[in-house]
């Protein structure tokens, strides 16, 4: 039975949520709140709201990216009308900057990366490398997604979008480590940004530089 990441920070433990109806998770979709610089939904997507989202995690816009997790794993979350979740996890990651950049903190980009590792050492997708979703083709791993793929939508936005090769080059790290025996607790410092990009290689270093414009 899937469960929350260890890097879940709250449970709001709503009552959101519907049968996976005997569906493994097998994916992650990432999706930006969208609520404008330095402000975050998190409350929203707890209670009724007019988007109908509620996904299994919400990651705060603060310096530590708070993880706020909604709806159990073990059950499909909704995001933002879009419902095909059956097979995967979701969050919704609070920007710092609105329009047309959709930033989110460096530490969220680690949260992300934890979550994925979590969800992919669960699913019966294990013994493979995570991979970047790819729709329309078989893939023998746990996939990372975002919502523009599968709807027409600027969702998650350019900083997230250009940022999912690192993330999942993140993910790999960190799941290779647990599979070999290192405890979560072991790889939770990594939760600060500068940690993110100290544990990537020269290359992914270098390739995440440039799409930082440095
Ligand atoms: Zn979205």
């Amino acid at each position: 039975m899937p469960t929350f990441a260890p890097n879940t920070d709250r449970i709001a433990n709503t009552s959101w949520g519907s049968s996976r109806q005997g569906a493994s998770v097998v994916g992650l979709w990432i999706h930006h709140q969208a609520d404008g610089a330095g402000a975050d939904a998190n409350d929203y997507m707890v209670g009724p709201n007019d988007r109908d989202s509620h996904p299994t995690y919400a990651i705060d816009d603060n310096e530590a990216a708070t993880v706020v997790g909604i709806v159990h794993p073990d059950k499909a979350p909704s995001s933002t009308f879009y419902a095909n979740d059956q097979n995967a996890v979701a969050l919704e990651a609070a920007n710092t900057t609105g329009e047309p950049n959709w930033e989110v903190p460096v530490a969220t980009l680690e949260q992300i990366a934890l979550i994925a590792a979590h969800h992919s050492i669960e699913s019966p997708r294990s013994a493979h490398p995570i991979e970047v979703n790819k729709p329309g083709v078989a893939q023998k791993g746990f996939w990372v997604g975002w919502h523009a793929q599968v709807r027409s939508t600027a969702c998650p936005g350019p900083f997230l979008i250009a940022h999912i090769p690192a993330i999942v080059a993140r993910a790999n790290q960190i799941k290779d480590a647990i599979q070999g025996g290192a405890s979560w607790a072991s790889i939770r410092p990594g939760v600060q940004g500068g940690e993110f990009l100290g544990a990537l290689t020269d290359a992914e270093q270098r390739r995440v530089a440039h799409l930082w414009g440095a």
